[in-house]
């Protein structure tokens, strides 16, 4: 058996992904954040001495992406003349490199690009995708769409948008709610139910906006909408808040994409204190990281549904044997910043059976948005 590939050259790029508008959840409307306007890519592709090439890449909103790049570009010389296929001695390499800064957040996100890119390499070494690589379970991924129900637009937008995306094949509609007046959430929740009809799976975001009793008496109301879950109803770090609410509520709790390692889930994996994962591979250190969670998620029976990313977290939670979400964001596609799309049908997005993770950066298209390319031999 051969395994003599060795690493040759690494090369990562930053990117700016423009949004085609600002976008804006409960955080801009409580006056925390400004409207979201681009999203930062940090990509990376490793090539062996044989020519074989992988590809990754972790994402930041707001402030941080430049961050991820910098500690990226002091990681990508230590894979030189490494083992491509030793994934997991890899990643705790780059790990203990940086360990004075933490071992979450930037420190694994910026290890990301690379664990993603060496599965990518080992699965098309294998001719397999990815899914196929780690187990796939599922041809198909039940998927909802995130962009259209934003709190900038009026609710008779949202409607709109909400119509044309299930006409374009999604099969669920999430609106943000969070607002300080939560009767202003629950009566945009009632009129999407009522226009979309009750067969309708719609997902309500709170973007941890509330408190715990804010969250219950807004979720006792919300309970009469047959929601699919109410996502992020507390703080992020808030594990006991999540795990009341899961008892006190009807409606299924998700919560999970600020988490920014394995070990910060934890907390929630172990009680379980939500009913529905959203740890999200690229934000809690790649691929390694998020198998971890499935078998978590397995041994619980939750549901799951990470954050964004959907690219990537389609084949992923094809290998879960349980209920799962992808969640569908058409920013990326909106600009062309990959070659493939999804294949979006009937509420479903088909698992690609594509070598590798199945992606390839759209060259023109990255030329005007790269703000930086380091490569290292
Ligand atoms: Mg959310």
């Amino acid at each position: 058996m051969n395994t003599k590939d060795v690493i040759k050259q690494v090369e990562i790029q930053l990117l700016e992904v423009p949004l085609e508008k600002p976008v804006s959840d409960a955080k801009v409307i409580m006056g925390k954040q400004t409207p979201l306007t681009e999203v930062m890519l940090t990509c990376a592709t490793i090539t062996t001495n044989d020519g074989r090439v992988g590809f990754g890449f972790t994402y930041c909103k707001r402030n941080g992406g430049p961050a991820q790049y910098a500690l990226a570009k002091e990681y990508a010389p230590l894979l030189i003349g490494e083992d491509p296929n030793d994934i997991s001695r890899l990643w705790n390499k780059l790990l203990w490199s940086s360990i004075s800064i933490g071992s979450s957040g930037v420190a694994v996100q910026a290890i990301t690009p690379f664990d993603i890119a060496l599965w990518d390499l080992k699965a098309k070494r294998a001719g397999l995708s990815i899914s196929k690589l780690l187990g796939q379970f599922k041809d198909e991924v039940p998927c909802y769409n995130t962009t259209g129900g934003f709190l900038q637009d009026p609710i008779e937008k949202v409607i709109d948008n909400a119509q044309k995306v299930l006409s374009e094949g999604a099969g669920g509609i999430k609106i943000k709610v969070g607002q300080k007046d939560y009767m202003k959430d629950v009566k945009r929740v009632e009129a999407l139910r009522k226009a979309l009809g009750d067969d309708v799976a719609i997902m309500v975001d709170a973007n941890q906006q509330w408190d715990v009793s804010t969250a219950l008496k807004a979720g006792r109301y919300l309970d009469q909408y047959d929601l699919v879950w109410l996502e992020e109803p507390v703080g992020a770090l808030d594990v006991e808040g999540h795990y009341r609410l899961s008892r006190a509520l009807e409606t299924p709790i998700a919560t999970g994409e600020m988490l920014t390692s394995f070990e910060e889930g934890l907390p929630y994996l172990e009680r379980p204190a939500f009913d529905v994962c959203q740890l999200d591979a690229p934000r809690i250190g790649g691929i390694t990281q998020f198998k971890k969670v499935v078998e978590r998620c397995e041994e619980k029976r939750l549901v799951l549904a990470p954050h964004y990313s959907m690219e990537l977290h389609l084949p992923l939670v094809a290998t879960y044997s349980n209920d799962v979400w992808v969640e569908h964001f058409e920013w990326f596609e909106e600009v062309g910043v990959f070659i493939e799309r999804v294949e979006m049908n009937n509420g479903f997005m088909k698992v690609p059976e594509r070598p590798g993770i199945g992606l390839t950066l759209n060259e023109e298209r990255v030329k005007s948005l790269n703000v930086a390319t380091d490569i290292f031999n």
